[in-house]
């Protein structure tokens, strides 16, 4: 608990330099210029909700009681979802509580640090079409999720291997 703090507490001091960028992006949002699902209209509303999560830890610093930690557990797995959202999968797995949180996001930091073409060992699945009297064969590569990855700086592709679970950020 005492490590996740001291990290919030040091991403509370750098939250201020990431501020005139994002009103800048919120007034473009707006105004219309911004369309809502691109990666600077969703990076800011991420910056923004982990400031108000963050001004919500700091406010427990002067609670006492048996409600606090699991207040601030709550915050904490928020704060992770969010930095997540901003492509911070090791700052996500730092500050996130449950351990299967952890797992997930230090795997989401691992595909995105891995290079883009590396594929696992896996033989694609081969099915026989009676119709066409072919084989056709299936991919294992399944489509999860289009996210933000810090390391890329742009949006890219969350995929996974339905058979062995590889996930690679592309
Ligand atoms: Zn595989």
């Amino acid at each position: 608990m005492s490590f996740n703090l001291q990290t919030a507490l040091k991403l509370a001091n750098a939250r201020m330099k990431d501020e005139q960028e994002r009103r800048e992006s919120d007034l473009r949002v707006n105004t219309g210029l911004l369309d809502p699902n691109s990666k600077e209209a969703r990076l800011s509303r991420a910056k923004e909700q982990e400031k108000a999560v963050l001004d919500q830890i700091e406010a427990l610093k002067w609670v006492r009681g048996q409600l606090k930690q699991h207040r601030l557990n709550q915050l904490f797995e928020r704060l992770s979802e969010l930095l997540a959202e901003q492509g911070k999968f090791v700052e996500a797995s730092r500050i996130a509580v449950s351990d299967e949180r952890r797992e997930y996001y230090r795997s989401l930091a691992h595909a995105a640090a891995i290079p883009d073409e590396t594929t696992c060992q896996c033989q694609p699945e081969k099915i026989y079409d009676a119709v066409k009297k072919r084989e056709l064969t299936v991919p294992n590569e399944q489509i999860l999720a289009e996210i933000y990855s810090e390391h890329h700086g742009e949006m890219k592709t969350l995929v996974k291997c339905r058979n062995c679970g590889l996930l690679n950020i592309k």
